[in-house]
């Protein structure tokens, strides 16, 4: 009943030489996930493309245009960590159309939760701006997506990503309808997600920032998350939940700094199937974001996976 949404395309996005947000990533995972036939265990499809009115739930038409001209033209950068190569465009839409995919196969019942592998990321892409590594905002169009076409109003996104998510953020903090919890280093990229940074109007309240400094321990870690999900998001109580899956939260992870092993990510994934089958019917999608140690990212997504199908670690 868990989902796996996967496809070569991803390593068509080309992000220049010793990049960390390269193709082997997901290339390296799913050639891991094969090898010991962990994807037998899986719904395994395919994913549409997102089209642009459905980007445009989110960004703005002279945006995603931008996107589409500079790769038309070859590519370029949108700033200095943010490639759009010639197919960048195309696999953008392939990216957010993967979780897409995955909510129908939710919605109709298929299965229960879904991991969509995929690249660019996207929880640093404000409605008018992408940076860090990200073009659309997947999961921000994801949540649109589900209020749009299945008249669910409450949605929940959580964000374990080592980075603070601030294109998510920007996307709803007016907005009390989709509540977002973010754990993140901090100081450090991209700058926001302080503690006071919580939600703007009628949206006050629904934007939660656990900022945490280098080296927090696991133990710590996990246990502020837990906080979290058994406070304000069971008074939240959301409809769907969808995962913001950043695996550079990893004690390896060559940029992110913090501490959690690979079997943390089974215990976190625990904790929101818990809260998603407490208040949703169990209904959870889960969307790559970062993590960049090339060796072990697989292991981290095989951890989240077996916590999605309910194994043990
Ligand atoms: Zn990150």
């Amino acid at each position: 009943m868990t989902l796996l949404i996967y496809d070569n395309i991803y390593l068509e996005h080309n992000t220049g030489i010793g990049h960390p947000e390269n193709a082997r990533r997901v290339e390296n995972t799913i050639r891991y996930l094969e090898s010991n036939s962990f994807l037998n265990l899986l719904t395994i499809k395919k994913p549409r493309a997102a089209s642009q009115e459905e980007i445009s739930l989110i960004h703005p038409k002279t945006y995603i245009q931008t996107i589409k001209q500079i790769a038309d033209s070859g590519g370029g950068w949108l700033d200095g960590d943010t490639a759009v190569s010639d197919a960048s465009y195309n696999v953008a839409l392939y990216s957010a159309g993967a979780a897409l995919t995955a909510i129908d196969l939710i919605m109709e019942g298929t299965v229960k939760n879904a991991f969509c592998l995929v690249r660019p990321p996207g929880h640093h892409a404000t409605p008018k701006r992408g940076m860090g590594f990200c073009l659309f905002n997947n999961v921000a169009i994801a949540a649109k997506y589900i209020q749009t076409n299945y008249k669910r109003e409450r949605i929940l996104i959580i964000d374990w990503d080592v980075h603070h998510g601030n294109g998510t953020q920007d996307a709803f903090y007016d907005d009390p309808t989709v509540m977002y919890f973010s754990m993140h280093r901090y100081p450090f990229y991209p700058g926001t997600g302080a503690k006071d940074e919580k939600g703007d109007g009628e949206g006050k309240g629904f934007n939660i920032n656990i900022p945490l400094p280098l080296d927090t321990k696991p133990e710590k870690y996990i246990e502020l998350f837990s906080e979290i999900i058994s406070g304000s998001v069971n008074k939240f109580a959301p409809e769907f939940i969808i995962l913001s899956s950043g695996f550079d939260t990893y004690k390896r992870d060559p940029i992110g700094g913090l501490n959690l092993k690979i079997e943390d990510f089974h215990t976190l994934t625990q904790i929101v199937m818990e809260a998603a089958e407490k208040h949703c019917d169990g209904m959870l999608l889960s969307c790559l974001e970062g993590g960049y140690n090339l060796t072990d990212i697989p292991l981290c997504v095989e951890a989240h996976l077996k916590g999605l199908l309910k194994m043990k670690s």
